[in-house]
């Protein structure tokens, strides 16, 4: 019995890595071809003020329509494609496009809506050497203020080799452009790195954020702590992932100043965002 089960395992087993590894080269290969074919989508989620509920700016996010299998999510594209250096074309892309729809917005939306846009960096871009020069093109191509764009940059990406990152942040600064870390709290950076990187804002990750307003009223310090660092040294604060009425309320009452979450709006493609905005001007 135990050779018969084993050998069984093994074939299942060597099954599935061929399909795994085949499947993994397909997806390199479409995706080589996904930015020549038009397929990359950039769909956009609004942040707020956490009080007044007005909308303060976007995060740009990348998806891929993919022909046969529909809508991509970046967790498993953005890692093939920062294996293949394909991270480089496809975040130029991105914050081309998301400039150009920027600039659309704060000259022709309604009302006084003028949004800042935040985008999403991998730190294999902040470590191309062409990397400032490509921001400071596509800002001036766009017209777009400097600094009203924000780069999102990892905890973990930024602490791993931060000696090479802080040149290329001064040098983003110098351009304008503000610096936020993403997922903040979910890295290992200490307080003293904090303090010597030039950012404006600190994200704090869905997972701070899922366990506020329930049923233990401490399920959650960390987004508590984050605050309070935020307010220390003077950066703006983004709880993200916020879902229900429970958690805004608990990130009032911590003093969070911006949300992001589904409780307002998913990640929509750019004409999907007008008519959101329309549905919310009877609140105001
Ligand atoms: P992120 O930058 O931390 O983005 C926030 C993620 O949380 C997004 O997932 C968003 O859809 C999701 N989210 C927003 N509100 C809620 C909510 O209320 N509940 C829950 N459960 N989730 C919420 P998404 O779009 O799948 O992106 C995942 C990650 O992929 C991003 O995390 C970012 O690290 C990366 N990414 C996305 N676009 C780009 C890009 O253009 N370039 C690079 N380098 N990375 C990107
Ligand atoms: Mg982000
Ligand atoms: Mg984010
Ligand atoms: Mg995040």
């Amino acid at each position: 019995h135990a050779k018969h089960d084993g050998g069984g395992r093994a074939i299942v087993f060597r099954q599935e890595m061929h399909s795994t590894a085949s499947s993994r080269l397909d997806l390199e290969s479409q995706l080589r071809r996904a930015l020549d074919n038009r397929e990359l989508r950039v769909y956009y989620q609004p942040v707020v003020d956490i009080w007044t509920e007005d909308v303060v700016g976007f995060e740009a996010l990348v998806r891929w329509d993919h022909p046969e299998r529909g809508l991509i999510l970046p967790l498993e594209f953005i890692p093939v494609a920062e294996e293949t250096g394909m991270i480089i074309p496809i975040g130029e892309w991105v914050l081309r496009q998301a400039l150009t729809q920027a600039q659309r917005w704060r000259t022709e939306a309604p009302r006084a809506l003028n949004p800042w846009i935040a985008v999403n960096v991998s730190t294999l871009q902040l470590r191309d050497a062409n990397f400032v020069g490509m921001v400071a093109d596509v800002l001036m191509q766009t017209g777009f203020d400097p600094t009203a764009l924000h780069l999102e940059i990892t905890e973990t990406g930024l602490m791993n080799d931060i000696g090479a990152n802080l040149k290329t942040l001064h040098a983003l600064r110098t351009l304008g452009v503000q610096l936020s870390i993403d997922d903040f709290g979910t890295g290992q950076s200490s307080l003293s790195y904090l303090s010597l990187l030039p950012v404006q804002t600190l994200k704090i990750g869905c997972c701070f954020i899922a366990g506020l307003g329930g049923e233990d009223p401490h399920a959650s310090p960390i987004a508590d702590v984050i605050v309070s660092v935020g307010r220390a040294l003077k950066l703006t604060v983004i709880a993200e992932g916020v879902e229900t009425m429970e958690q805004l309320q608990e990130l009032r009452r911590i003093g969070s100043p911006l949300g992001q979450g589904f409780l307002w709006s998913q990640p929509l493609p750019s004409e999907k965002i007008l008519e959101w905005l329309g549905t919310r001007l009877p609140r105001e």
